[in-house]
């Protein structure tokens, strides 16, 4: 039997507002390292529902680090220098180790005092250790910021469809069944492209049981 895929699975998530003038630290982030971060398997968390599609595809995850905040300000200098250094100092410890692809479990609204896109920072940084041509795919919030960084580097990604956020686990899962093709069939090269509508969305308009923002996302799946 050949050896199983093995995916490179990471996690690093917090939602800041820069209105929010006292600055979050290190300390909000609850860490979980390797198999620590099976606590996660099958709960409603991104990471819950990839796990799980792993499991049924006959992926082997290589689990290196979760980080996750609350929504609070702007992270920190010193925090985000410490969450940073562990976090990539935990890809790069299995980055070398015969990764076939690599989930990344993000929220795309971080922001960080000198880093201002701090998941476009993280997907550089691991876009390196892992090579051009080992896939990348990630999940975010759908209230994320996709940044050119950020596209440069990832080969798919799966968002939210509901607000508020029931579809965490289901997310995930959609994310590791676009890595297993990325992974299973070198045909599929996908081509990455972002569109900006001209909508600002607020408060109710944001439930997509109800608001403008779920006839949008209703629109898009069609
Ligand atoms: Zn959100």
């Amino acid at each position: 039997m050949s050896k199983k895929p093995r995916i490179l699975v990471a996690e690093c998530m917090q939602e800041i507002s820069s209105f929010n003038p006292l600055q979050s630290e290190y300390a909000n982030f609850h860490i979980e390292h390797g198999a620590q971060m099976l606590v996660q398997k099958g709960i409603n968390t991104g990471l819950g529902g990839a796990l799980a599609v792993f499991d049924e595809v006959g992926f082997e995850p290589v689990l290196t680090i979760s980080a996750r905040a609350g929504s609070a300000g702007l992270l920190s200098r010193p925090g985000w220098n410490r969450l940073m250094g562990e976090v990539m100092e935990a890809i790069a410890a299995e980055a070398g180790s015969g990764i076939d692809g690599v989930y990344f479990s993000m929220h795309g609204a971080m922001g960080a005092d000198g880093e201002l896109d701090p998941e476009g920072y993280l997907l550089t940084e691991t876009r390196k250790l892992v090579g051009p041509d080992v896939p990348i795919v990630i999940t975010l919030d759908l209230h994320g910021i996709l940044t050119d960084r950020m596209l440069r580097q990832i080969d798919g990604l799966a968002i939210y469809h509901t607000y508020p956020h029931v579809d965490f686990a289901s997310t995930g899962a959609r994310a590791a069944r676009v890595l297993h093709r990325l992974v299973t069939d070198k045909r599929v090269r996908p081509t990455i492209a972002r569109v900006t509508i001209p909508a600002l969305v607020r408060g109710d308009e944001l439930i997509t049981k109800s608001g403008c923002y779920g006839s949008l996302i209703r629109e898009a799946r069609r």
